[in-house]
């Protein structure tokens, strides 16, 4: 996933990972009756309807199964592409006979897993054609596809543009041989190269590029040629995600087991550093925490993650988050794809969810708050006071005023944002708001 990943191992960017344990456990206690049922955010009316909405679609099979990786993907050898494709199409229609997604066009669409570009380039078109007959997807709609550079030749890229994909999110995570070793990737720098060099001659747009920092054994040097040859092969986009030992992986048991070190907290403090200078020189904007873009290229699907604007998640392990009845519900989908494939083509009634929770209130509030303080503009008061019904001084008025005084948070303009300190302490001020 992380790009095949959008591999980054620590990425709060697609519904796969939004609505994790970080999300369950809100403070509702002191939830004002009015919040819940004032929901009015961009675009969203009080009856649950949207104007448009990000739909996601995991594709769950990979290869081989990284030591670091903690999502919802499957290493196989062959995989069951006709009947997990039917499924999708099946959990499709009849999401769109449901409110909100009802006559609601796509703005964003984007494949992640797992290994989207494992799929035929005749599926990801079967999946676009029937998104857009059920919904519509608006015109200059931004479609990603996360690719790992060592499944995709000139005639998949071809594909895949000609299907309708305009995005492609390429897997790099290193060019250093070394740390590929380490990170137990399948692939080698030469495979970015010539996948970044076919995807443009394929007609891509939008290149992103993923990359991964503070791996066991990298020096500040590594990153930053890591860095400089991301930037050489000219995306358009960076994601460069700090390394994470996620409980239930490989690097998990043996961090546990002193068989491998994390660097310091310091070292990984240097190697963001590093990252955040090469870029910058590079033109590059860092816009959210993890994201890097040139001017006008910033993620559109991932900004609606960020934003808590409502999406559709279909496939195995998927969430979705969307106004319902005036409230907002947050569900997902049976992790595990066959069982996921059994329920949606077995004609469950709820189809393959398997939890959902109502963020309401305070929660949701917070929740909005720390979604949208990742980003480097922060949010409107405005926009948090449609989403909530509620000033935010009314409701974290303690909470903001000791981050201020603590030079993290800056309101001014009308909008609330996390100074150059906040942004490196962003998990400490994130649990404020939780
Ligand atoms: S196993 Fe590897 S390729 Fe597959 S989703 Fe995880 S990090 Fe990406």
């Amino acid at each position: 996933m992380m790009t095949a990943d959008r591999e980054g191992p620590s990425l709060p960017d697609r519904p796969a990972r939004q609505g994790d344990a970080t999300l369950d456990a809100r403070g509702q206690a002191r939830a004002p009756a009015a919040a819940a049922a004032a929901t009015d955010p961009r675009g969203e009316d009080r009856q649950g309807s949207v104007s448009s909405f990000a739909l996601y679609v995991h594709i769950p099979y990979c290869l081989a199964k990284c030591p670091y990786c903690d999502f919802n993907s499957y290493a196989v050898a062959r995989w069951p592409e006709q009947r997990y494709l039917a499924a999708l199409l099946g959990e499709m229609g009849r999401r769109a006979e449901e409110p909100p997604w009802r006559g609601t066009p796509a703005k964003t669409l984007f494949f992640g897993g797992g290994t989207p570009s494992l799929f035929a380039p005749e599926s990801i078109e079967a999946i676009l054609d029937r998104a857009d007959s059920l919904f519509g997807i608006e015109p200059g709609a931004e479609i990603t596809l996360e690719a790992n550079p060592g499944t995709v030749d000139r005639a998949k890229l071809e594909g895949l543009r000609r299907a309708g994909v305009n995005r492609l999110s390429v897997g790099a995570q290193s060019f250093r041989p070394a740390t590929l070793e380490t990170l137990g990737r399948n692939h080698d720098a030469d495979q970015t190269r010539q996948a970044v060099r076919l995807a443009r001659r394929a007609g891509f747009e939008q290149l992103n590029l993923d990359l991964i920092y503070a791996v066991p054994g990298q020096t500040s040097d590594d990153v930053v040629r890591d860095v400089r040859e991301a930037v050489a092969l000219e995306p358009d986009h960076v994601s460069a995600y700090c390394l994470t030992f996620e409980p239930g992986t490989q690097f998990h048991s043996l961090m546990k087991s002193g068989r491998l070190l994390p660097p310091s907290a310091d070292r990984q403090a240097d190697f963001l550093g590093a990252v955040n200078r090469e870029l910058a020189s590079s033109a590059f904007e860092r816009y959210e925490i993890s994201n890097y873009a040139r001017p006008g290229c910033q993620a559109r699907h991932n900004l609606a993650y960020w934003r808590a604007e409502p999406y559709l998640g279909l496939g195995a392990g998927a969430h979705s988050f969307g106004p319902a009845g005036g409230r907002w519900r947050r569900w997902w989908n049976e992790r595990s794809p066959e069982r996921y494939c059994e329920a949606v083509l077995g004609g469950a009634a709820r189809l393959a969810e398997t939890g959902e929770e109502w963020p309401e209130g305070r929660g949701l509030a917070g929740e909005f708050v720390f979604l949208n303080l990742r980003l480097q503009r922060g949010f409107a008061l405005l926009d948090f006071e449609r989403r909530t019904g509620c000033s935010f001084g009314d409701l974290f008025s303690s909470e903001a005023a000791r981050l201020v005084d603590a030079g993290l948070l800056r309101i001014a303009e009308g909008r609330v944002r996390l100074t150059e300190r906040g942004l490196e302490l962003a998990d400490s001020v994130f649990a404020c708001f939780v």
